[in-house]
């Protein structure tokens, strides 16, 4: 590690020693022959990554589960020689693949094989929430994590998070050992998840805190709609809509590093030539303050105006009326169906809009007067049709 630095900045990261790369690699949108996620295009990736390596990019994320098990299995395979320490890997525990305590070593020591190693340098428990932090907790997990480090298979512990950020305090608080986080963070997110509120709460704790998704998956990097792009022509440098989105997250010293789950090799050059002249405090007062302007622009676009406050709650018939809101808004306002009908899948089938039964108990409660009834129906239509 450290050949190529030229260029690269380095962060730092909580309490460790170890200074990241500004930008990291996310090992999940790997190129595919196909449309088979696990059929990695092998010559392409592996240029990607070199290519990322030789600029200094010192962080490589994946999990069990990314490329359907294919980029863990990638990266060992890649990843030999001298290459083995040119970047520190992280990967995920799956909590949907653990059931009883022997998972733990059954599925770690499948990842170390795929993986090519005796050890990993991060090991995140892989998509905390409420429910599966308790049952990792309950099964032991950290206990389990401690005798891993103590026997140097894992460098340091960590999370990747998706849930409230009173769920996110509990989980910082219920472990000292912690070496970082991973949350979903961006300029339009800021409120949304741990958000900004979680960053600094982890920072303090003396966490490091890895960024994902700081593109909401590509959202933000697509032509926005005309009154968001309206505000756009107010900024006065030449950078791209994916380099204001890296930088508004750099710009801030609580950020360990970014992780961008790159496509192909133009990605790479484009976020290593950004990260290469990142900084905390890169962004002027005026900067800040025109992206908070496009971030309300966005909220603007909002086909409903549902602020996620939670009043109407608890529904009777089970809906998580926010969430399903955030959804179908997020499909709206990002022109992003596809991904607005994957996310609502993935929601419980018991907490979705086809339970509403139109009592209509959650709109005498609802500030913003929605007649939530009204949308459900047309939402569900929406959302979970092929
Ligand atoms: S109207 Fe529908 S969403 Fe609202 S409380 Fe009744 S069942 Fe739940
Ligand atoms: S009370 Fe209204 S604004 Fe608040 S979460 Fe429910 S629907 Fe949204």
């Amino acid at each position: 590690m450290g050949r190529y630095l030229q260029g690269m900045k380095l962060r730092t990261c909580g309490r460790l020693d170890f200074k990241p790369s500004a930008l990291g690699f996310g090992a999940m949108r790997l190129p595919t022959i196909g449309d088979d996620p696990a059929n990695i295009d092998t010559p392409k990736a592996e240029a990607m990554i070199r290519y990322a390596l030789d600029h200094g990019v010192n962080y490589i994320d994946t999990a069990y589960a990314y490329h359907g098990g294919a980029s863990e299995t990638f990266l060992g395979k890649l990843l030999q020689g001298a290459d083995r320490h040119r970047a520190k890997i992280a990967t995920k525990l799956p909590a949907w693949k653990v059931e009883t305590a022997d998972d733990f070593d059954r599925v770690f020591d499948e990842q170390l094989t795929r993986l090519d190693r005796d050890a990993v340098d991060f090991y995140l428990l892989h998509a905390l929430n409420e429910k599966s932090w308790t049952k990792l907790r309950d099964l032991g997990v950290l206990p389990w994590a401690e005798r891993q480090m103590a026997h140097g298979r894992i460098a340091h512990l960590g999370f990747s998070f998706h849930d409230k950020l009173h769920v996110f305090k509990d989980i910082v608080n219920a472990y000292e050992g912690w070496s970082l986080c991973q949350i979903q963070y961006n300029y339009v997110d800021v409120e949304h998840q741990a958000g900004r509120a979680g960053l600094h709460y982890a920072a303090q704790r003396g966490l490091g805190v890895v960024i994902m998704e700081p593109l909401r998956g590509g959202q933000l990097a697509k032509e926005p709609p005309p009154q968001v792009a309206t505000l756009w022509n107010e900024a006065d440098r030449p950078w791209s809509h994916v380099a204001w989105s890296l930088h508004w997250l750099w710009d801030q010293a609580e950020v360990s590093l970014v992780l961008s789950g790159m496509s192909n090799l133009a990605q790479v050059k484009e976020n290593v030539v950004e990260a290469g002249r990142s900084g905390p405090g890169i962004l002027t007062d005026e900067e800040r303050a025109l992206l908070a302007r496009i971030r309300e622009a966005f909220r603007a676009q909002r086909p409903v105006p549902c602020t996620g406050c939670g009043y109407c709650l608890p529904c009777p018939s089970g809906v998580a009326i926010p969430r399903v809101f955030e959804q179908y808004n997020n499909a709206v306002v990002f022109d992003d169906l596809r991904r607005g009908k994957l996310g609502y899948r993935m929601m419980d089938a018991s907490k979705r809009a086809d339970r509403c039964t139109a009592c209509q108990a959650c709109e005498a409660q609802c500030p913003q007067g929605i007649t939530v009834s009204s949308w459900m129906p047309k939402i569900h239509d929406h959302l979970a049709t092929e």
